[in-house]
């Protein structure tokens, strides 16, 4: 791999430690697949995955909420690596009763319905892409929330029943940004605007500087509430 700049020693540490775990699940897990948000996390792991060819599906849930500045990122990938990212997308019928029922935004009026539209937009998709596979991939980090400081390379993710792995765990957030500009990784136009974590439009927001990094995700809840469903299940922690 060739650096367009010196990195440190710890985050090249790191990096190799990601690359050669993502090529280890690639070895020991296929078939694997990586959970993309289109956020930055998850674009150092596409680039890792992409430019060493690793064979590493990659997909992202097109919720029919995402911002434009993230369905952007489908072309800029495509044109970046030449590779088309898969996309799941949540059951027609399910978002019609839920609009029909609640109303479009029902998810700001209360937890419960927050985590139903999650649970018809993200989760029962996820559900979907993960059939068949024997590992997945997050660009998750413990920096990130209070709901995160656990988190652990790999785990046993008991409710999909498959391998979880988390290559960025340990990783800081000015480790995301100088792997993407030491790479010229193409990234989300919206964290240039105060977005640190991106998800869908009408639940995200830009943050304040000293605010916390999840702080602009479902800004009108608790912080230990802050998951949409796809990462909360029961898992067992396990030492790559
Ligand atoms: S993040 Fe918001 S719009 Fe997206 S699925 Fe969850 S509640 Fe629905």
């Amino acid at each position: 791999m060739q650096a367009a700049q010196p990195l440190s020693t710890p985050l090249t540490q790191r990096i190799s430690d990601a690359q050669l775990l993502l090529a280890d699940v690639a070895k020991r897990f296929s078939p694997a697949t990586l959970a993309s948000s289109l956020a930055a996390e998850d674009m150092v792991l596409t680039d890792m995955i992409l430019r060493t060819g690793l064979p590493i599906n990659i997909f992202t849930l097109e919720t029919g909420r995402l911002p434009k500045e993230s369905l952007e990122m489908l072309d800029k990938i495509k044109q970046h690596y030449g590779v088309e990212i898969e996309t799941y997308r949540p059951d027609p019928a399910a978002v019609d009763e839920y609009v029909k029922n609640h109303g479009l935004n029902a998810f700001y009026e209360s937890v419960d319905l927050r985590k139903t539209c999650c649970g018809i937009r993200k989760v029962e998709p996820l559900k979907r892409a993960l059939t068949g596979k024997r590992a997945w991939i997050t660009g998750m980090r413990r920096e990130q929330s209070v709901t995160r400081g656990e988190l652990d390379v790999q785990e046993y993710d008991s409710a999909h029943a498959l391998e979880k792995f988390n290559p960025l765990a340990g990783w800081l957030e000015g480790d995301v940004w100088d792997y993407i500009q030491t790479f010229s990784v193409p990234y989300n136009a919206l964290h240039d605007r105060g977005y640190p974590s991106i998800g869908c439009d009408p639940c995200t927001r830009a943050i304040k500087p000293g605010e916390d990094i999840r702080a602009g995700r479902w800004w009108w809840e608790n912080a230990d509430n802050k998951e949409c469903g796809l990462h909360v299940q029961p898992v067992e922690f396990r030492k790559p």
